[in-house]
């Protein structure tokens, strides 16, 4: 049976819009989904007035009463996290452990935005004899997400928690190619107790973005994808006066010396390079070799052959999605790069109508082949060989984004000479998802983020709230020009 994935308005499942868009099937194995609708400039009217008037009673809710709601939606969202997951596996097709994995990074999250009380309070100093500066914390209204496709919980899960307990109200756009799971948030934070039109949720694709960006009575969004879109969005949200905060894509280099441990370092290359399928914006892209690793490229490779399509490595968003990634393998093997470990053309019985490309290790890429320049976003690993370490970082520094550099050494001086160098907003060292937990905010540098701040960790409490700058003073007396 195949199932509509509504708008959530007001508490409630409501269909509309404009057209809908061609139905969905499971990436796993093709099982029908379901349709999505798409919201247009009306569905958003009516989602930013439900929105609009529960802020009037939910910003008033002290703080301190607002995250017992979060509290009850953690409990809730871990007591359903394996139907959680189920969900996010049907449409997004990673495996279910991993989609366990991301819903668990949003419950994190959740557990950031309860802890609000203890930082959300001002700060207030006496400025002047009998005079005092204060600032008070004021949510900016009703807020937006605009979420991808690879991660359908936990990218939102960056966003509403902390933008509904500073006190605002949000509208989900949820990416049009995983629309369901949002649904199921939905139904536990009603379930939690949160305020019908605090939360909803506008299905749809581009139309829907752009009626959400052209809508004054938004007065922030938040977005996640692609960096081409990143910075449309950006630029037209800024345009009409919103606080924008946009994450882009990535094109993450893994830099490795020869004093790596083999061990660890191929371990976590290839769970870097392979997990999630490669559809993630902290994936391993390009590994750098700096002189002699052939031991440690030789181990990544064992490491690669051992992982398999439908076990620990789950399917491909779509066919278009495989058709784009085997390109990049068929066009590098056409340019004579060797291809050590090919994924092409796999099949999985029972699982024919699903997509599935294998781990892919390319080796002997030069720096202006599009394997090294271009976000693949699929299982596949390019090596690129050079002398120096600074010739690494050279390398890393010239590509345009800038969300993950990674160093594998046992060196610390090598691993703080690149950290100190390397031009991109998250460094892992001997890690290759250096995701940073709260309170350190995720976010990147470059092509990989437009606005200020992160759009997790302590800077969400500035993205979502506006302060209000008090001088007050209760006395007659002057003692200076100031007073
Ligand atoms: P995408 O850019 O295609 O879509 C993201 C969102 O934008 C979706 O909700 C989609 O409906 C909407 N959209 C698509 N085209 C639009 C247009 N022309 N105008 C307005 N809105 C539009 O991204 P995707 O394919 O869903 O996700 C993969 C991308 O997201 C990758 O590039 C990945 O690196 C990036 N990503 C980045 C981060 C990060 O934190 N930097 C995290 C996850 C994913």
């Amino acid at each position: 049976m195949t199932a509509v994935a509504h708008h959530y308005l007001n508490g409630h499942r409501v269909p509309g819009g404009s057209r809908s868009l061609p139905p969905l099937q499971s990436p796993v194995d093709g099982t029908p989904l379901g349709s999505v609708p798409v919201a247009d400039a009306k569905v958003v009217n009516s989602a930013v007035q439900a929105a609009q008037k529960a802020f009037q009673s939910w910003s008033l809710v002290p703080v301190k009463d607002r995250v017992q709601v979060l509290y009850r939606f953690k409990t809730l969202a871990e007591k359903n996290i394996a139907d959680l997951a189920k969900q996010v596996t049907a449409e997004n097709g990673k495996t279910v452990a991993e989609s366990a994995a991301g819903i668990q990074r949003g419950v994190e999250i959740v557990e950031y935005a309860a802890s609000l009380p203890q930082l959300f309070s001002g700060d207030l100093l006496e400025v002047s004899t009998g005079v005092d500066c204060y600032t008070r914390r004021f949510p900016l209204g009703v807020v937006a997400g605009i979420t991808p496709f690879n991660f359908p919980a936990m990218v939102p899960m960056w966003m509403f928690p902390m933008a509904i307990a500073c006190g605002n109200s949000f509208l989900l756009k949820p990416s049009e190619q995983v629309p369901f799971t949002p649904l199921l948030l939905a139904d536990l934070l009603k379930e939690s107790g949160l305020p019908d039109g605090v939360f909803n949720i506008v299905q749809g694709d581009r139309e829907t973005v752009e009626a959400l960006l052209d809508h004054p009575g938004i007065a922030a969004a938040a977005f996640v994808g692609s960096t081409p879109i990143a910075k449309t969005v950006y630029e037209r949200g800024i345009a009409a006066n919103k606080r924008m905060l946009t994450l882009g894509g990535a094109k993450n280099h893994l830099i490795v010396v020869p004093d790596a441990d083999p061990v660890i370092t191929a371990k976590n290359v290839v769970s870097s390079a392979v997990g999630c399928a490669g559809q993630r914006c902290m994936a391993a892209s390009v590994l750098v070799a700096v002189g002699d690793c052939d031991a440690i490229l030789d181990a990544i490779e064992t490491e690669m052959r051992s992982l398999q399509c439908g076990a620990g490595l789950g399917a491909i968003i779509s066919a278009r999605a495989k058709d784009r990634i085997e390109g990049y393998i068929a066009r590098a093997a056409g340019r004579g790069a060797k291809i050590r470990l090919d994924g092409r053309g796999q099949k999985l019985a029972g699982k024919e109508a699903g997509h599935y490309v294998g781990p892919t290790l390319i080796d002997g890429i030069t720096r202006e082949d599009e394997c090294a320049s271009d976000e693949i976003f699929g299982p596949v690993l390019s090596i690129l060989r050079v002398k120096t370490l600074d010739e690494a970082l050279a390398i890393e520094n010239a590509n345009p984004y800038g969300n993950a550099a990674c160093i594998y050494t046992t060196s610390g001086a090598i691993a703080r000479y690149f950290e100190m160098r390397a031009e991109a907003g998250m460094i892992g060292v001997n890690i290759g998802v250096p995701v940073p937990r709260d309170p350190f905010g995720f976010g990147g540098w470059n092509s990989s983020k437009f606005g200020p701040g992160d759009i997790t960790g302590r800077d969400a409490i500035g993205f979502w709230t506006k302060t209000k700058k008090v001088t007050a003073k209760w006395t007659a007396k002057s003692t200076n020009w100031m007073s």
